[in-house]
């Protein structure tokens, strides 16, 4: 087995995360900030923005289309979840690719991924407060042997998370995803999806 990082250059002006009301498990979440809370309910778009192409939302949430969608859940049951309608509650038809296990931290050769000082991350976790950048795709490393996944998260989250009183205010900053062959084998010919390989010892 492989793992691959999964990168999705499509992007819909859309975002869930908690503004819907959808519930989440705190119990790996960082109690200052929020980050690691585990979204447990379908998670909510507008119909008329999902489209027949596999699109990351404006907080990296990954919607496959519905054409896809018995393939993947073919080869991941466990990682492919409705995408429900925001007005209706009713499923799209498309699905949302979900991780069904988060890896530990990333080994310090990981390259391509930086730290912001004017966005610092949260100063009780660190786990929040990464960013991709421009000058090369991330080179992911894990100081571990492979684990068994078809999708795995990164434990480090992308942009800064925000809890606030009213959860649906908060930001739960998301994870990259990697993917194994099979999952990879569905998705590879598709527009404006490519991966990059990750590392793994020990
Ligand atoms: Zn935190």
């Amino acid at each position: 087995m492989n793992a691959s990082l999964l990168v999705v250059r499509n992007e819909i002006s859309d975002t869930c995360g908690p503004t819907d009301g959808g519930r989440y498990d705190f119990s790996d979440a960082c109690s200052l900030c929020g980050t690691g809370a585990l979204r447990i309910d379908p998670i909510c778009l507008r119909s008329e923005l999902l489209e027949d192409r596999v699109c990351s939302t404006l907080l990296f949430e990954i919607v496959i289309p519905r054409r896809l969608v018995p393939a993947l859940k073919a080869v991941a049951p466990r990682c492919v979840r409705d995408v429900l309608d925001v007005t209706t509650r009713e499923p799209t038809g498309s699905g949302e690719l979900i991780p069904e296990l988060y890896l530990p931290p990333w080994s310090p050769s990981t390259l391509g991924i930086i730290r912001s000082k004017q966005l610092p991350p949260c100063v009780r976790c660190d786990r929040d407060g990464h960013y991709n950048t421009i000058k090369m795709e991330p080179a992911l490393v894990y100081d571990i042997p492979l684990p068994k996944f078809k999708v795995a998260g990164t434990y480090e989250r992308f942009g800064r998370s925000g809890l606030r009183p009213d959860i649906k205010k908060s930001k739960f900053s998301p994870p990259l995803l990697m993917v194994d062959d099979s999952v990879r084998e569905v998705l590879m010919n598709e527009e404006g999806v490519s991966f990059q390989p990750v590392r793994f010892s020990g």
